[in-house]
């Protein structure tokens, strides 16, 4: 499962030169979730300048509320379905960070796994978490919100270490695993469902560190940010992930 998530970023004219970018080095896979977020109101417009017949791409939304009604900047899960959206990002570092989004927010929009959205939980450490090795007890906080939840395929968690996003910075491939078993076990061992989930890594993942993380058990795909807005450097990655390179 390969993701770009486009953040603020993008144009209709930047997107004019992805899609000739992408479509100039991606090798097609009928394998694989390839999914893109970028900003809502570019969903249809990127759809539409993607539409080929042997592309089969989700498009998604980085955020996404859990209802309807008073609640102004926000969007419902109806509005996500209007456009043809599959997923949503949950619980983005940059969320809670700039938005003070809550695990109490995070857990009331969990319950749209339930109701045919994909969904991807964002967790992670910050960099004086990480220093101070409370790297797997800021983990098990913030998976707490799955605790008794019945997960099936249409979850997955995405590991992104704070102190990795848009900094060039990663942990070591090794490291990267490891964490993912323990997420893995921490997520198995608390959901209703005994589910283990699909663990994507995120975090300044580029072409050139993307196989390493790949080669790993436990990595099950990437989240990816900077390296997903050049239409030719995402294609990369997610041909390094199908093998076609
Ligand atoms: C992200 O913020 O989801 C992300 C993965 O960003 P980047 O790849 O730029 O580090």
């Amino acid at each position: 499962m390969i993701i770009a998530n486009w953040k603020c970023n993008g144009s209709k004219k930047m997107i004019h030169e992805w899609v000739k970018e992408f479509k100039g080095t991606y090798i097609s896979s009928d394998e694989l979730y390839l999914g893109i977020a970028p900003a809502y109101i570019h969903v249809e417009y990127l759809a539409d300048s993607l539409t080929s017949n042997d592309l089969d791409i989700k498009y998604g939304v980085q955020n996404v509320d859990l209802s309807s009604g008073a609640r102004t900047g926000a969007i419902s899960l109806d509005m996500v379905h209007d456009m043809a959206c599959s997923f949503s990002l949950i619980g983005h570092s940059e969320m809670r960070n700039i938005y003070g989004e809550t695990n109490e927010n995070i857990s009331g929009k969990l319950d749209l796994i339930d109701k045919g959205l994909d969904v991807i939980l964002c967790i992670g450490e910050s960099a004086e978490e990480n220093h101070n090795s409370k790297t797997k007890e800021v983990l098990k906080n913030q998976l707490q919100v799955l605790k008794g939840r019945n997960l099936a395929e249409n979850f997955t968690i995405a590991y992104e270490p704070v102190w990795a996003i848009g900094t060039g910075q990663t942990p070591t491939s090794e490291q990267i695993n490891e964490i993912h078993n323990f997420i893995k076990d921490v997520v198995q061992s608390s959901s209703g469902s005994n589910a283990v989930p699909k663990v994507l890594y995120g975090g300044s993942v580029d072409e050139n560190n993307a196989q390493s993380f790949f080669n790993e058990d436990f990595v099950d795909g990437a989240l990816i940010g900077g390296a997903s807005l050049n239409g030719n450097s995402f294609a990369k990655i997610v041909n390094l992930y199908n093998g076609v390179d």
